[in-house]
């Protein structure tokens, strides 16, 4: 089984290198519309059958740098990109790239791109976590949440590969104080 951490275990400062593993830009895959997305590295819940398991190192691919970052901001730039998508690796065992990236955003793009987040926390484990991390969960719009479970394991859901992860609204969730599903949910 995944590992359990408990609140505030894992925190970013001390196992992040802040290393990306990979950047997709112009995918169609990684949520809703065209999308950029940024793999970062390092993960510590070590899921069975997990789908990254090189990018669960920490040291895993090459520093994230300032001209990655412009590229990526380049990207986004484009009319029909609908946004960023984090993935990794854990996006919040990496908060200090997922902040920096995702603060540009909001401060160049506004909320004229969206920002999807994967993660193996689930949303309740989350409201008890570090700053950075709810930090980080503010900035998002949908947060796909919970580990990758082998025995839940379904290939024909939205984005997602086992039946107990969620595709949360993050906005709407954070308002109401109870997660609410993206309401464009197919399966
Ligand atoms: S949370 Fe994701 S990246 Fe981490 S071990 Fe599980 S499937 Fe792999």
């Amino acid at each position: 089984m995944p590992k359990n951490p408990k609140p505030g275990e894992w925190r970013a400062a001390d196992l992040s290198h802040q290393y990306v593993a990979s950047y997709k830009p112009f995918n169609f895959v990684d949520g809703e519309g065209v999308r950029c997305s940024l793999y970062v590295s390092g993960c510590m819940f070590a899921c069975p059958g997990c789908y990254n398991l090189a990018a669960q190192n920490f040291r895993y691919g090459k520093p994230y740098t300032q001209e990655l970052e412009d590229r990526i901001m380049k990207d986004l730039a484009q009319p029909y990109v609908q946004g960023l998508t984090l993935l990794g690796g854990e996006p919040f065992l990496n908060t200090q790239v997922c902040l920096k990236i995702c603060r540009r955003i909001r401060k160049e793009f506004g909320h004229t791109k969206d920002i999807w987040s994967w993660t193996g926390y689930k949303w309740d484990e989350l409201m008890q976590e570090t700053e950075d991390k709810l930090e980080l969960l503010r900035l998002l719009d949908i947060l796909v949440d919970g580990r990758f479970l082998q025995a839940q394991m379904d290939l024909t859901l939205q984005f997602r590969g086992s039946a107990n992860q969620r595709i949360i609204d993050v906005p709407a969730s954070l308002k109401s104080g109870k997660v609410v599903i993206w309401s464009r949910l197919v399966r």
